[in-house]
């Protein structure tokens, strides 16, 4: 199968509609053709700089506007960060993913520590990746100097829904901020969450967007909304696992070469659900009992899963 980036969204809406068990073996039968299906990369996500964010994402407790228990923190101290850092690899994760609640990157004092964070933890020889709003070309390649190894920038819905949910930037600046990361060399991560109100056309849209970018993201994670209290979205309902699946399925088969991350979410589901999305393609996740914020399943209970499904972690750094 070749690799595409002119898919068209019926083409996406065909895919993402097939009869669910239909969608998983395609899904399944691709994942085995790019993928070792019994690997699964392990990141951890740490939260670097928390809270009183200016921007108004509806779902993210790190907004300042949200009245949300999320406590301001101001921007931890490199040793600090390369102990997690550590342990993170101690416990077996092989990317590490640094997210700042930034609009944008400044040229300060705190980018120069991000800086030292980022020669730290690549020293270590993980994968370095770095979550902290918008960037410039400057900005990109600096921190690929550095050795940056992934940025994640996610485009979170459709490009007609995304003013439902955030108005503080545009859709083109998260579209412009991913070229500084492509041209800088960067891997791309790049996703979306479901379950924010949006209906299906947005989430395949959302997805056509993704597999027609010039290259596809290394990386696309699929996150499944966790509703927080005095967010605007706190009142959503839980997504379904089927409609999970769907993402996943149809990410992989469309975009087979990239990493599909099942992300935020995962703490609501059982160890079955969570097979059900590794058969549809899915082949990453993060590891810690919290996602920047918002809970995740623990080391133990991923353990068991590991040992259950006999997964296996992926290297860092593997082509
Ligand atoms: S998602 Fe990021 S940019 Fe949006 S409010 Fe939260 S921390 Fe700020």
């Amino acid at each position: 199968m070749t690799i595409r980036n002119n898919w068209t969204r019926e083409e996406i809406a065909e895919i993402y509609n097939r009869p669910v068990l239909s969608l998983i073996y395609e899904a399944a039968t691709i994942h085995r053709a790019y993928h070792d299906p019994q690997e699964v990369q392990v990141c951890t996500l740490l939260s670097v700089k928390t809270g009183g964010c200016p921007e108004d994402c509806s779902y993210c407790p790190q907004a300042a506007r949200y009245h949300t228990n999320v406590k301001v923190e101001r921007l931890m101290d490199v040793s600090e960060v390369l102990e997690r850092a550590t342990e993170a690899k101690d416990s077996g994760s092989t990317r590490f993913c640094m997210g700042a609640a930034w609009r944008e990157v400044r040229d300060n004092r705190d980018f120069d520590k991000v800086i030292d964070m980022v020669k730290g933890v690549s020293a270590m020889g993980m994968e370095v990746c770095c979550t902290l709003g918008m960037l410039t070309p400057a900005q990109a390649l600096k921190l690929k100097d550095a050795g940056l190894y992934a940025y994640n920038h996610n485009l979170d819905t459709s490009e007609e829904y995304y003013n439902d949910i955030i108005t503080t930037r545009t859709y083109g600046d998260r579209l412009e901020t991913l070229e500084s990361v492509r041209n800088a060399k960067i891997s791309v991560c790049s996703g979306g969450i479901i379950g924010m109100g949006e209906n299906e056309n947005d989430r395949i849209g959302m997805l056509r967007v993704l597999a027609t970018l010039p290259e596809h993201p290394e990386s696309v994670p699929v996150n499944a909304l966790v509703p927080v209290p005095g967010t605007p979205l706190e009142d959503q309902p839980r997504v379904s696992v089927w409609e999970m699946v769907r993402m996943i399925a149809t990410a992989r088969i469309i975009m087979p070469r990239t990493m599909v991350r099942l992300s935020a979410g995962r703490v609501r589901m059982n160890l079955e659900e969570q097979a059900l999305c590794f058969m549809a393609g899915a082949n990453s996740i993060f590891a810690g009992d919290k996602l920047l914020t918002t809970p995740n399943p623990g080391g133990l209970r991923d353990q068991e899963m590991f040992q259950v499904l006999e997964l296996h972690p992926r290297p860092a750094h593997k082509k």
